[in-house]
């Protein structure tokens, strides 16, 4: 194991071992599926289907120009209605629904290799992109773009097993049941951007999945484990970059520029699934779990399957639950309500019986902490301040874009100040400014 030395950062309590290795693999078929023409970062897709239209598992429904991801049916049936519905994002935004008619009908739309070393690099690019793959970690930016961006640009490829937010096991859970996916895709990867150094990096935590890992790439001189001391972000990219290979990403620059390339392992797996099987992406593994749900544990779910069905599959809510979050604590945004979608980037529900206990009129005490565990050397008092005080130019002083959200500052805070939800706050109002 080697020491990280990413800059700033936090560790938190993982509470890992409620979901891990409590697997139900895979879930129950649900009634209905939602799926909305927004689940990744680009341009929105049109739907591509009209009400009452037969669909097959794996047909494409919706797609765009640009940087966008198609979607596809993620069970057979009939389209119920493609209207705005409740997104996870707050936002209500235009989805397909489907009525699964529990058949799971193939559709023949994706054709399955037998080898990707037949394949060009940009023949490879176009099946991640029909495949609708995009950074399954959460990140959601189309792959088939990051990929094309990094194309003869790269020495070293990262593949991210770290998996750093607390809770979460979905990485976890995958590595240990479909190792060869993981692998399979980590190749293909490796085959389209011929880096000289290929890296899988985990975090020290995952005892089951490093032990897996050792087996498969036992006498693998191409591919490299490296196992990193736990340590949140150590998953985010720059503090990953960092972690593995030293080097700095610039502000507002890609991984390429620093001669680097970073895929989430379940992306990996995700491409594996595309090239070999034909398979766009119709589900993925999704960690319910917390203190508010009855039987926390892994599941396979079907993108477009509800909040409120996925945590009814685990055994319901229990009683005094407060929250529950669409992704880990510390990145993660809480839901209001549960007739919302699981997402392709939707890595975890998480349902807590605690709530981020917030003071009325939390004050600063100018103890430093928030400076001295961001990984991206801000100074978050200073955001939290100019937020309040709305001023734009003060917040592009302070670098306010180049915040991550990681949420260590507001974790460690010790007056109690919700930091990053005003940093959101203030990217937003600082989007905003310069649209003008
Ligand atoms: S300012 Fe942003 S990057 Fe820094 S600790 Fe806070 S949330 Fe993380
Ligand atoms: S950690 Fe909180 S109280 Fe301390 S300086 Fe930062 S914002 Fe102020």
């Amino acid at each position: 194991m080697r020491k990280a030395y990413f800059w700033g950062g936090i560790h938190p309590k993982g509470n890992k071992s409620m979901s891990r290795g409590q697997d139900s693999l895979p879930a129950p078929q649900f009634k209905t599926v939602v799926l909305p023409m927004v689940q990744h970062i680009g341009v929105a897709c049109t739907p591509l289907v009209k009400p009452r239209d037969q669909v097959k598992l794996g047909q494409k429904i919706g797609d765009g120009a640009g940087v966008c991801a198609p979607v596809h049916a993620s069970v057979s049936g009939k389209v119920l209605a493609v209207e705005p519905r409740p997104h996870p994002s707050g936002r209500e935004v235009l989805s397909v629904v489907l009525e699964n008619d529990g058949l799971d009908t193939l559709a023949p739309t994706m054709h399955a290799h037998h080898d990707h070393r037949n394949l060009e690099p940009n023949e490879i690019l176009a099946i991640v992109h029909e495949a609708g793959i995009v950074g399954m970690g959460g990140a959601t930016f189309p792959t088939d773009v990051k990929a094309f961006s990094a194309l003869g640009k790269v020495d070293c490829m990262i593949i991210n097993a770290c998996e750093c937010e607390p809770y979460i096991t979905s990485d976890d859970t995958l590595i240990c049941h479909f190792p060869q996916e993981a692998l399979g895709g980590t190749e293909v990867l490796q085959w389209t951007l011929q880096p000289a150094r290929t890296v899988i990096a985990i975090e020290d935590n995952k005892p089951e999945a490093i032990a897996v890992l050792r087996q498969i790439l036992r006498g693998r001189t191409d591919l490299e484990l490296l196992v990193l001391p736990t340590r949140y972000p150590q998953g985010a990219e720059k503090q990953l970059i960092q972690a593995v290979t030293g080097r700095l990403v610039p502000p507002g620059a890609l991984p390429a520029t620093v001669g680097c390339a970073v895929f989430n392992i379940a992306t990996a797996a995700a491409i594996w699934r595309a090239v070999y099987a034909g398979q766009p992406i119709t589900r993925r593994i999704v960690t319910i779990t917390g203190d508010g749900v009855a039987a926390p544990q892994n599941m396979i779910l079907r993108i477009g399957s509800s909040f409120a069905d996925a945590i009814d599959a685990a055994g319901g809510l229990l009683e005094g639950t407060k929250k529950v979050i669409s992704g880990g604590p510390m990145m993660g945004f809480a839901q209001k309500r549960l007739d919302i979608p699981i997402l392709k980037g939707t890595n975890a529900i998480l349902c807590l019986k605690h709530g981020n206990e917030t003071l009325e009129n939390p004050v600063c005490i100018r103890c430093a902490r928030c400076v001295s565990v961001c990984p991206m050397h801000l100074q978050p008092l200073y955001l939290y301040r100019f937020t309040k005080l709305r001023s734009v130019a003060q917040l592009t002083r302070f670098h306010l874009m180049d915040c991550i959200e990681c949420g260590c500052c507001s974790f460690i805070c010790a007056g109690q100040l919700p930091l990053v939800e005003q940093i959101r706050a203030g990217k937003q109002m600082w989007k905003e400014a310069n649209q003008r």
